[in-house]
């Protein structure tokens, strides 16, 4: 039996397309799924598979040293090794944050560093999967001119380097002035064609979708609502079990905007269950900043789900106000026994700067992340012995502006509590020492 994978419809398994057509969405408007022959991968035990992934964990023969390829079977089985498009995605590490487990009441806290990576966000690990495919069906003789997505920062910069290496056009739109300079300039830098609109995410995520709605249009679309890059996020909660020798966690925290990264992971863990590999599930957080709260507004009704208008938030890359993967995202968090909690802009921005001062160095994403851990830790539902992982999704220096205004007391509605600004002082030796007196006792 081999191992494959298909499209397929939600409301009807048996409408299926392969994973090299260009086709979005079922025939009753739903998005796709992709499905595995899972019969083709029971026919491997579990211990199996762990020899397996761990045989080839980090090594350099192409391209299964990558966390994401490293597990191509459960991910992307059929395209050829030679299209497939990879940087050494995934294999991330996690960060004992033990000095700040300590602060907040945790003693086993750890922080899967996802930012760690070629673009420096989880976006990397997706889009090996996306570009992989776009090379196999050129290669198969698709009429395929670029792929585009619209992004808040992070999906164009992961698009434009994938593209860039693999010899393939990008194109992104992003909201013009909501997102980081580094966000901006790494399309730029990789030779995108990068079209900055006046409107938000959501105006950006409509633009585009005309764009590539036209099969003749000869342009791809990548953002999240393509399940391709739902198959390479996945191993994330996978690699964790993995880095804890198959042990799962009680907790794993996530922040979520599109919220397809909450469905990957539970994607994930699901298949690990059901070949085996793991005898029960952790409990998933999603945390959400309080200005774009789609998701927690609905957690707090019953799953009843409204879309908003997305404030302008410093967590710029989940200001969301009507995620495409709202409904994965609610049937995993019911399946995980999952919790939504939210972080105010003060919250966020003083967690990241309390974990930025125990050594780590937290984006605004991360900060929503651990912000909603300190408030579950308070309210007694995240216990001290629990093991706890939080999902750090980018790379703090992607996000040297936010750092800076909080520094400099200068974040919109944020007062600094845990600001450090540089002090200026004439080069006098006297003048140092008595600051040095003043501040280190
Ligand atoms: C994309 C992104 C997210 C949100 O992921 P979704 O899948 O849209 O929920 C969170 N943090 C960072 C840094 C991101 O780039």
């Amino acid at each position: 039996m081999n191992y494959s994978a298909w499209f397929a419809a939600q409301d009807d398994p048996n409408e299926r397309y392969p994973l090299t057509e260009v086709v979005y969405y079922s025939k009753s408007g739903g998005l796709l799924e992709v499905q595995h022959n899972m019969d083709a991968l029971r026919q491997r035990s579990a211990a199996e598979w762990k020899q397996l992934f761990e045989g080839r964990w980090m090594r350099t023969s192409w391209p299964y040293g990558s966390g994401v390829w490293g597990k191509k079977e459960w991910v992307c089985p059929e395209i050829e090794d030679k299209n497939i498009v990879s940087m050494f995605e995934g294999g991330s590490n996690l960060f004992w944050a033990d000095r700040l487990g300590q602060e907040i009441g945790v003693d086993d806290l750890w922080i899967k560093m996802c930012g760690n990576s070629h673009t420096g966000s989880f976006k990397d690990l997706g889009m090996t999967v996306l570009v992989s495919v776009v090379k196999q069906m050129i290669s198969d003789g698709k009429p395929i001119r670029a792929v585009a997505c619209a992004s808040t920062g992070d999906t164009s910069a992961a698009l434009a380097a994938y593209g860039a290496a693999a010899g393939i056009p990008t194109i992104v739109f992003l909201p013009k002035g909501k997102v980081s300079i580094a966000q901006l300039v790494q399309p730029v830098a990789h030779g995108a064609l990068v079209l900055a609109l006046d409107t938000d995410f959501d105006g950006c995520m409509r633009v585009v979708r005309d764009v590539t709605s036209h099969p003749d249009s000869g342009i791809y679309l990548a953002n999240s609502l393509n399940s391709l890059r739902v198959e390479g996020q996945k191993t994330v909660g996978i690699e964790i079990v993995q880095q804890f020798d198959w042990d799962v966690p009680d907790w794993i925290i996530i922040p979520g905007g599109n919220l397809g990264n909450t469905f990957a992971l539970g994607k994930g863990m699901q298949m690990m269950y059901d070949l085996g590999m793991i005898n029960r599930l952790p409990r998933i957080v999603c945390a959400q900043a309080e200005r774009a709260n789609p998701l927690y507004r609905a957690y707090c009704n019953n799953w009843n789900y409204e879309p908003i208008a997305a404030q302008s938030t410093a967590a710029s890359a989940i200001q969301i106000g009507d995620p495409v993967s709202i409904r994965r995202a609610i049937s995993t968090l019911t399946h995980f026994n999952g919790v939504v909690e939210q972080a105010s802009e003060q919250e966020l921005a003083d967690a990241a700067a309390r974990a930025d001062r125990t050594g780590a160095y937290a984006c605004p994403h991360t900060g929503v992340a651990l912000a909603a851990l300190i408030k579950l830790v308070k309210r007694g539902e995240i216990k001290k012995s629990d093991r706890v992982v939080v999902i750090s999704t980018a790379h703090g220096l992607k996000f040297s502006r936010f750092k800076v205004d909080y520094h400099e007391g200068a974040l919109a509605g944020v007062q600094s509590n845990f600001a450090n600004p540089p002090i200026e002082l004439p080069a006098d030796v006297d003048a140092v020492r008595r600051v040095i007196a003043e501040r280190m006792g």
